[in-house]
């Protein structure tokens, strides 16, 4: 595994690479060295018009994707997913140089991507409406059909995952789809446009506009005609693209945002495990997850046993190359992470909380992080109420279920949360009263298309995954009949 030759860097609209209308270009870095790899052809509000244009070309009544029957687009996302199993250890090696994540990460991104598109598959001809038993001499009938073009905006810290994600639960039902991937890591989504188009899909149905958020993403959730923006990222610019659906169509919104996940760990739990687990709750990916588990509340009986061991396991983290398969954890994604990572380890230990190892940036070449593990954290503390992003645990202390449910759902993020316990009671009352789209009990972080994934509050509107996740990108249309008489 290695860092791989750049093939694609230009705009992908209406199955064409092309540069962008203004002809200038953006650099993206790789975070495990910080020298640039390539430059990207900059989209600006000109190219985004133009893929929008295609996507509603590839979306007209009669046009080549309209009339595909189900299983038609069914057969395309399988072929898209072997092309991406066929072009893996391209894709693992692309993900890692342009993200930093290592190549385990970035397996299970490229795997998870080409696993999305294979579930949609799946799903592409069981999307069933109803007959509804209306009163009166009527037949009525109810069934989904996509919404049209849909805009998706995506993060970088899983580029290649979410791609497949939005790309999966966009098409599966039949829209039309522009991305926008992050500035940070435009590669592998411009690389799997060029699968799509070698998959057969037709001209316009995908279309792939790189470009920073205020120009590019902003032209597309302010446009007249998209009709739905899916975005995952902050919570911060979720309520701008809120904002911009609400002055322009009213498009319909689906936001995938950030969390401060509580994870609950109770004495009776199995300590080593629980110890282990609660470690890649927060440390998976450098800690740049979405549903981390970055509240982590023991019980005080076991509390000093399970810091000292948490403490212990951190240092034993291997931090570093990459690409090196023994390698946890890489980089940072960029300077601004870096920096705003170790401004919040700065106000821990200013506030309080005892910094139990690491805490400093880690080298001089890259953005590493140290693995930082504090202790005697509380509520109050920045460290327990923003999302850091960053490999840093924070380890809380509580003594009873009722107020660990409390000082849980104390927080706006609503996202995920976990529990360990060997106690079904208590394993089901905290499942069933955090107040959080995803819990896991004895286990934290199992992400699948299979299951709706999504948050409460703050951390989101709408669910991706599971059947949820299709009908989250489709309108329901009911049709009500005249019948000369109804019989029963
Ligand atoms: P970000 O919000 O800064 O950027 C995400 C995307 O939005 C990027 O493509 C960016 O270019 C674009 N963007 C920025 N400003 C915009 C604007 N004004 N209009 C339109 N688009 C704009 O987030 P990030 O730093 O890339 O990712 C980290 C965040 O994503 C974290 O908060 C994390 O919790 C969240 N996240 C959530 C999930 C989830 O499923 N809930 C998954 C992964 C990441």
């Amino acid at each position: 595994m290695a860092p791989v030759e750049v093939k694609y860097t230009q705009i992908f609209i209406n199955n064409d690479f092309v540069n962008s209308v203004s002809g200038k270009t953006f650099p993206t870095l790789n975070p495990a060295t910080s020298k640039k790899t390539c430059d990207v052809q900059e989209g600006d509000k000109a190219d985004a018009d133009k893929a929008v244009r295609a996507a509603q070309d590839a979306f007209k009544l009669g046009s080549a994707w309209r009339r595909m029957d189900a299983t038609g687009r069914a057969r395309l996302l399988n072929k898209l997913a072997d092309l991406i199993e066929r072009d893996r250890e391209y894709l693992v090696n692309l993900e890692t140089m342009d993200n930093g994540m290592t190549v385990m990460n970035a397996t299970g991104s490229v795997m998870g991507c080409a696993k999305f598109l294979r579930y949609g598959a799946g799903y592409a001809d069981k999307l069933h409406g109803k007959v509804v038993p209306l009163d009166g001499d009527y037949f009525c009938y109810s069934r989904y059909e996509p919404i049209g073009v849909v805009a998706a905006i995506i993060p970088w810290n899983f580029p290649c995952l979410l791609t497949g994600a939005k790309l999966s639960c966009a098409l599966t039902v039949g829209n039309t789809l522009v991305i926008k991937p992050a500035e940070q890591s435009p590669l592998t989504a411009l690389y799997i446009a060029s699968l799509a188009k070698e998959a057969g899909f037709p001209p316009g149905v995908i279309n792939v506009v790189p470009g920073y958020g205020p120009t590019a993403g902003a032209a597309l959730t302010g446009s007249m005609d998209v009709d739905m923006v899916t975005f995952t990222g902050s919570t911060e610019v979720g309520r701008i693209i809120q904002r911009a659906g609400a002055d322009s169509n009213l498009k319909k919104i689906h936001l995938e945002l950030g969390g401060k996940s509580p994870n609950v760990v109770f004495a009776d739990c199995d300590l080593d495990y629980a110890v282990e687990m609660s470690h890649w709750g927060v440390f998976l990916n450098s800690g740049q997850v979405c549903c981390a588990g970055t509240r982590t509340f023991v019980q005080e009986d076991i509390y000093d046993e399970f810091v000292r061991k948490s403490k212990e396991r951190a240092e034993k983290r291997v931090v570093g190359d990459p690409y090196d398969v023994k390698t946890e954890g890489g980089p940072q994604i960029d300077q601004d992470q870096l920096d705003k990572i170790l401004e919040l380890i700065e106000s821990g230990k200013k506030e309080g909380a005892k910094l139990m190892c690491g805490g400093q940036r880690k080298g001089d070449c890259g953005y590493f992080v140290e693995s930082t593990v504090f202790s005697d954290v509380t509520d109050d503390m920045r460290i327990a109420k923003e999302e850091i992003f960053g490999p840093v645990q924070q380890i809380l202390k509580f003594k009873t279920i009722e107020e660990v449910v409390e000082r849980a759902n104390a927080t706006t993020y609503g996202l995920a949360g976990a529990v360990f316990t060997r106690d079904i009671d208590k394993a089901l009352t905290v499942a069933n009263t955090i107040r959080a789209g995803l819990i896991w009990v004895n286990n934290y972080g199992l992400f699948s298309p299979m299951i709706p994934f999504g948050g409460y509050k703050m951390s989101g509107v709408g669910r991706e995954g599971g059947e949820d996740g299709f009908k989250e990108y489709c309108e329901v249309k009911t049709v009500v009949i005249k019948v000369p008489q109804k019989n029963s």
